[in-house]
């Protein structure tokens, strides 16, 4: 943003990137789909080939960086964003400890990087001594998540940063779940903030992309020149939707944390449920979460069946599938953070660990007493034969 002197908040300057303030200049920032530049001579790196610059990453940048007082590099994905960070942070250290209960795509993306350096080691974030004594066994890289997706764990992010730099560990934050509205990792001592922006941040279902935001400028460097070689960059179309859709992030992300403790409380309750997974239901971690993420927890949470034993065991994994399929409202979909309110048993994926019953819900922003009653529909139809 040019011409507001960088006074406002985080939230305003966000609506104002890439937008240029001087007469004639468009209010939206345009879409440029160029592979090429006119150039000559001695060229400009990021105006000369469309693989080292466009204006759209960089509107997309300059408001993913201001929500965290830092710069951001943006990717073709998620996971192409991890690998940037794990190919950059990995050089020269021997481990990537990781959450035994995070991201999937996380684990399986350490495991296929192994030959080429880091070995992966999957711990309990919650378990600060065994992450401490996993970091200081040989160089390593702390690959945070707080809250952790499927099981919204949340993970003490200055108890983490401490341990990590007693280690000489760089702490990386998957912050998907929570994005940068709601949670800043790097204030709580992270050297990056990886985001998959296919998610909230976008919010509309219809783009996938990632991004890291880091204040360390070697860093920052560093993942430029991978995107730049590795060719993971993310299309402009796709830059300017996530870019659209991450102005309205404040409004729709506030309407979501509210509808999803609220569902998250009803669920607690519900006689069809025996577990809910959410940071503003779970007594343990209530007091980090309110501190760490003091504007709301998230659109996303997950719950457990109960088939009428209370317990995890057989049949939970028919039961949760009868009841995704029970919705009227909610769509049977993978993925989280959209306007649209989404749920999946979360073990139908192979490789991924969740127990057998555990429903996610990504909270969209229809009213929650319509998702509430949806909810209840699908639940109570159990009781049927
Ligand atoms: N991190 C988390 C927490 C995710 O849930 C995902 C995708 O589900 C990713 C990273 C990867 O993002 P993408 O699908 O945009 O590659």
């Amino acid at each position: 943003m040019t011409g507001t002197g960088g006074t406002f908040s985080a939230e305003s300057r966000l609506i104002h990137a890439g937008t240029a303030r001087a007469p004639a200049e468009p209010a939206a920032p345009p879409l440029v789909p160029t592979s090429i530049y006119v150039s000559a001579g001695e060229p400009r790196r990021d105006r000369a080939y469309g693989r080292e610059g466009n204006p759209g990453w960089e509107a997309l940048e300059e408001a993913l960086g201001g929500l965290e007082d830092a710069q951001a590099v943006a990717f073709a994905s998620g996971q192409a964003a991890s690998m940037a960070l794990m190919l950059a942070l990995c050089r020269g250290r021997d481990r990537v400890v990781l959450p035994a209960d995070g991201y999937y795509g996380a684990r399986v993306l350490a495991d296929k990087l192994r030959p080429h350096g880091a070995t992966p080691v999957h711990v309990d974030l919650g378990d600060l001594d065994a992450v401490a004594r996993e970091l200081k066994a040989v160089p390593s890289v702390l690959w945070a998540e707080t809250p952790t997706n499927p099981l919204l764990r949340v993970a003490d992010l200055a108890g983490l940063a401490e341990v990590a730099a007693a280690a000489d560990a760089p702490m990386i934050v998957d912050n998907t779940t929570a994005t940068s509205l709601l949670q800043r990792p790097l204030d709580w001592g992270a050297a990056a903030s990886l985001y998959s922006l296919t998610k909230a941040i976008s919010g509309h279902s219809d783009v996938i992309a990632g991004a890291v935001v880091s204040r360390d400028t070697e860093l920052i460097d560093e993942l430029r020149a991978w995107r730049t070689s590795g060719g993971g960059i993310p299309g402009p179309f796709e830059a300017w939707l996530a870019l659209r859709g991450l102005k309205t992030l404040p409004l729709r992300i506030a309407r979501q944390s509210d509808s999803a403790l609220a569902i998250a409380r009803h669920l607690a309750d519900h006689p069809r449920v025996r577990a809910v997974h959410y940071p503003g239901v779970e007594p343990s971690t209530l007091a980090l979460a309110a501190r760490q993420m003091p504007d709301g927890f998230g659109p996303l949470l997950s719950f457990e069946v109960d088939t009428g034993t209370g317990e995890a065991g057989t049949g939970t994994g028919r039961a949760a599938d009868r009841v995704v399929a029970g919705s009227g409202l909610i769509l049977p979909a993978t993925s989280f953070g959209g306007v649209e309110s989404t749920w999946e048993r979360r073990a139908r994926w192979p490789g991924e660990t969740a127990p057998d019953g555990l429903i996610r819900l990504s909270v969209g922003v229809e009213p929650a007493a319509d998702l509430i009653a949806d909810i209840d529909n699908a639940l109570n139809a159990l009781e049927e034969p």
